[in-house]
C-alpha cells in the first residue's frame, strides 16, 4: 500500500519548487491508490511560524492538492526520537560522545587546513562514558559502518553509492536532549508508515545517512526519488529573481491552479510529447521513471500559454468566482450579469485573469470614460465626424445586438467610402477607453444600446 508525505517547513510560502515536490506525492499517491500525508517540519523553533503553516496549508487546498488524515507536526514528536535514540543507544548502535566544543573546532580546522570535508573522528566510539571529565555535556551519535559501502537505489537518480568511511558518526540527539533533523525525519517517515519518498535532489546527501539511520534500527528503508531542482531560464538555481514566488503570488497574478498544475507536472516529467493534462490524465500517467536526471528550467512564457489556454477552456462564471478570488472588492451582482455576458469575448486574448479583468475595464469604468493615450490619439477631429455621422444610424436600430449593429456599422462604412477600421477604431476608443478591445460588437451588445450611445455621444460633445 503506497504512502508518501510531502515535508515542508514552515519557514516561509510554498515556493515553487515545493508545490512541485507537493504534486509529485500527490499524484504518485493518487495513481497507486495509496494515501499522500503531510508533515509540518517545524523542529526548527525560531524559523518555523503559523502564518508560514498557513501559507503552506492554503497553497496546497487551492492547487487541489489534498492530503490524508491530520497534518503530523514534527516538534510534538520530540520525546518519540529521543526514544529512538535511547533504543540504538541501549542496542550499541550509537554512543555518548563528551568531545568539547574546543574540540570539534580542532577537527574542522585541520580538515580545512588539510583540504578536506570536516569529519568527526570518532574519538569517543569506543570510550567509556565514565571516561568522561566530570560535568561534561554529551551527544548521541550514531555508530555507523566505517567499512563497505552505503547504497540508495533511488528511482530518478540510478544506484548511488557513499563509501562508509567517508561518512562520519552523525549526531542523533543534541546535548540540550532536542534530537536532529536527520533522526526526525527518519523516525517519522517509519511511524507514518511512509512507503515512497519523493523530495528534492539537495536531500541526496541526507538519504544516505538516513539509510544508516534506518539499518541501525532494523527498520525498512523507504523506496527513494529525488528529483531534480528547478532552475532558472538562464540555467542557475531558482532563486526569487526567476520567478521562485510563492503559489499564493501566482494567484495574485491570475494564474489559474490548473493551469499552474498542468505547468508543474511538466517541470522534470514527460510522458511522450504530451503538454496538456487534465488532472485525471496526470494521475493515470505519472510515473517515477519518466522524470528527468537534469534540472527543468522554469519558463514563464509557456507558463503563460498555457494559463491562456486554460482560460479559454473555463467556462464565463468559473472564471468571474476566479476574478472574485482576486479582487478585494465583491463583484456586485449586475456587474457580475455583465462579466459573465462579456467572457467569450474577454478571454479570448486574456493570458492571466489579471489581463481578462484589464480588458473588463469597459465594463465597469465610468462616464465620461477616461482615455488613455492610442485612445485618444484615435479620437482626432476626423474620427470625431465619423462618430457624429454614425451615431444617429445606430440610434435608428430597432433591435441592438452584436450582428444588427456590426451590419449597420459595415453598411454605414461602405456608404461612406470608409474602410472598417476607419469607424471601428473610433466607436472602439469612444466606447473602452483603450485603443484595443474585446470585439467590438460583443463590446456594443454587452454594453446595451444606452450606454453604448451615451459613451459614444460624450467624445463628440
Ligand atoms: N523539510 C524538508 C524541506 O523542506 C524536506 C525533508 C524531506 O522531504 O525529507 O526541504
Amino acid at each position: 500500500n503506497v504512502v508518501t508525505r510531502f515535508a515542508p517547513s514552515p519557514t516561509g510560502y510554498l515556493h515553487i519548487g515545493g508545490a512541485r515536490t507537493a504534486l509529485f506525492n500527490w499524484l504518485y499517491a493518487r495513481r497507486f491508490g495509496g494515501r499522500m500525508l503531510l508533515r509540518i517540519e517545524d523542529t526548527d523553533r525560531e524559523r518555523s511560524t503559523q502564518g508560514a503553516i498557513d501559507a503552506i496549508l492554503d497553497g496546497m487546498s487551492w492547487l487541489g492538492l489534498d492530503w490524508d488524515g491530520e497534518p503530523v507536526h514534527q516538534f510534538a514528536r520530540a520525546d518519540r526520537h529521543r526514544e529512538a535514540a535511547e533504543t540504538l543507544l541501549a542496542s550499541g548502535h550509537a554512543y555518548r560522545c563528551f568531545a568539547s566544543a574546543e574540540e570539534l573546532q580542532q577537527m574542522r580546522e585541520t580538515a580545512r587546513a588539510e583540504g578536506r570535508a570536516p569529519r568527526y573522528d570518532g574519538r569517543w566510539r569506543d570510550r567509556d562514558p565514565s571516561e568522561a571529565p566530570a560535568g561534561a555535556k554529551s551527544v548521541i551519535r550514531l555508530r555507523a559502518p566505517t567499512e563497505g559501502e552505503t547504497v540508495v537505489d533511488d528511482a530518478v537518480q540510478g544506484r548511488v553509492t557513499w563509501a562508509n568511511k567517508d561518512l562520519d558518526d552523525l549526531v542523533l540527539l543534541r546535548s540540550d536532549g532536542n534530537p536532529t533533523y536527520m533522526l526526525a525525519v527518519v523516525v517519522d517517515d517509519h511511524d507514518m508508515g511512509v512507503t515512497q519518498i519523493i523530495r528534492g535532489d539537495d536531500h541526496l546527501t541526507n538519504a544516505a545517512r538516513q539509510a544508516q539511520i534506518y539499518k541501525l534500527l532494523g527498520w525498512d528503508v523507504p523506496a527513494m526519488a529525488h528529483i531534480p531542482l528547478i532552475h532558472g531560464a538562464d540555467g542557475a538555481k531558482l532563486s526569487k529573481r526567476h520567478g521562485a514566488l510563492g503559489v499564493e503570488a501566482y494567484r495574485d497574478l491570475g494564474y489559474l491552479p490548473s493551469a499552474l498544475r498542468n505547468y508543474l507536472v511538466r517541470l522534470g516529467w514527460s510522458h511522450g510529447d504530451q503538454e496538456v493534462f487534465s488532472t485525471d490524465e496526470m494521475v493515470a500517467a505519472f510515473d517515477l521513471k519518466a522524470i528527468g536526471r537534469s534540472p527543468a528550467r522554469f519558463d514563464f512564457a509557456k507558463l503563460e500559454n498555457l494559463n491562456g489556454l486554460y482560460i479559454r477552456g473555463s467556462d464565463d462564471a468559473t472564471l468571474v468566482d476566479a476574478i472574485q478570488r482576486i479582487v478585494p472588492e465583491p463583484i456586485a451582482p449586475e456587474l457580475r450579469e455583465k462579466l459573465v455576458a462579456a467572457m467569450p469575448g474577454l478571454k479570448e486574448r486574456a493570458k492571466t485573469l489579471v489581463e481578462l479583468l484589464d480588458s473588463a475595464y469597459y465594463l465597469t469604468a465610468a462616464r465620461p470614460l477616461a482615455l488613455d493615450d492610442k485612445a485618444k490619439g484615435l479620437l482626432g477631429d476626423d474620427a470625431k465626424a465619423r462618430l457624429g455621422l454614425v451615431i444617429p444610424a445606430l440610434e435608428a436600430l430597432e433591435e441592438w445586438s452584436a450582428a444588427a449593429t456590426e451590419a449597420e456599422v459595415r453598411k454605414f462604412a461602405e456608404a461612406q467610402g470608409l474602410k472598417l477600421g476607419q469607424v471601428a477604431q473610433p466607436l472602439r476608443a469612444a466606447l473602452t477607453g483603450r485603443a484595443t478591445s474585446p470585439p467590438l460588437f460583443d463590446v456594443m451588445a454587452v454594453l446595451g444600446r444606452e450606454e453604448s450611445l451615451a459613451r459614444l455621444r460624450d467624445q463628440i460633445a
